[in-house]
């Protein structure tokens, strides 16, 4: 562990760099708080041990200096003391450090201290990855991969507002498997799964910063495209369209089988009041060019 080691006594310090170092640790030396302070903005350190008493900026400042500085990760601090009347202790624990080690103490004492120090910080980090795994969860589609309705519809909200204030465009793109229920009842549910996750893979291809595409529901995708006029949206939609009618996909017996796509496009130019009656004009255009053959584009500003 990298730990950063604030003390003001240089004999002190140096020991204690000396018993870390025998742990297996790494240390990196500040004379006081200040210093410190100084290091710490530059990188952050996990693992902080520091005196109390010191010029400048003693120890319980320099905790509430780090536990007030806008960290990513946590920071575990030991504070030194020479004091060890319980009124101190309990102040420094207030300052927000998260263990005390009252001088004169042994190097032992010293090397559990920041041995459970340590197996916190990976509690923490543990947590922190599981709490990431749960938000990942949350958001995506299970199958595919893929933002599901409520993370999409949430991301188009926000585009939509966005755009909307600075009046510039906001494209959406809705799209349905033409004949989605014939593939699972051809080649069962399983090569089903595997077309809806080959289609979404195909989506996601060649998207640009802002553009976000979502399983909107069963074998229904939707494409949210800021800073996009109809036109443009059109084209997106009608290079997608001939891609899935290209992609070959195989079935176990070494057959492959193609599937085609039928799409809806709507544009804010439209004058939609909110994202629902985009959304909508985009699904009666999809509606449209199911009704007019499938495998095709249509637009809401197209034959209404
Ligand atoms: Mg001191």
């Amino acid at each position: 562990m990298k730990i950063l080691l604030v003390e003001d006594e240089h004999i002190s310090r140096q020991m204690v760099k000396k018993i870390l170092l025998k742990a297996g640790h790494e240390v990196v030396e500040a004379e006081d708080g200040q210093a410190a302070w100084e290091l710490f903005q530059r990188e952050p350190f996990q693992f902080v041990i520091t005196d109390w008493m010191m010029p400048r900026l003693d120890g319980p400042s320099l905790v509430q200096h780090i536990r007030s500085s806008d960290q990513k990760s946590y920071t575990y601090i030991v504070l030194l003391t020479a004091m060890d009347d319980k009124d101190n202790v309990v102040s420094g624990l207030e300052s927000g450090a998260d263990e005390y080690l009252t001088k004169p103490f042994n190097n032992k004492e010293l090397i559990a201290r920041v041995a459970s120090g340590i197996r916190i910080l990976n509690l923490e980090e543990q947590l922190i990855q599981a709490r990431q795994q749960m938000e990942q969860l949350a958001l995506h589609d299970g199958l595919t991969g893929l933002l599901n309705r409520r993370a999409i519809e949430e991301y188009a909200e926000a585009e939509f507002d966005q755009t909307s204030r600075k009046k510039r465009p906001l494209s959406v793109v809705l799209l349905d498997v033409d004949h989605f229920k014939s593939v699972n009842d051809k080649y069962g549910h399983k090569f089903g799964d595997h077309t809806l996750r080959r289609v979404a893979q195909l989506l996601t291809g060649d998207l640009r910063k802002y553009d976000r595409v979502g399983r909107w529901g069963g074998e229904e995708f939707i494409l949210i495209l800021p800073e996009t006029q109809l036109q443009d949206a059109i084209m997106v939609a009608e290079r997608l369209r001939s891609r899935i009618a290209d992609m070959k996909l195989s079935l176990e017996n070494g057959k492959q089988f193609s599937v085609q796509i039928s799409l809806g496009v709507a544009c804010t130019t439209g004058e939609f009041p909110s994202l629902q009656k985009l959304i909508d004009a985009a699904d009666q255009a999809m509606y449209r060019a199911k009704q007019t053959g499938r495998n095709r584009v249509c637009s809401s500003e197209s034959a209404h």
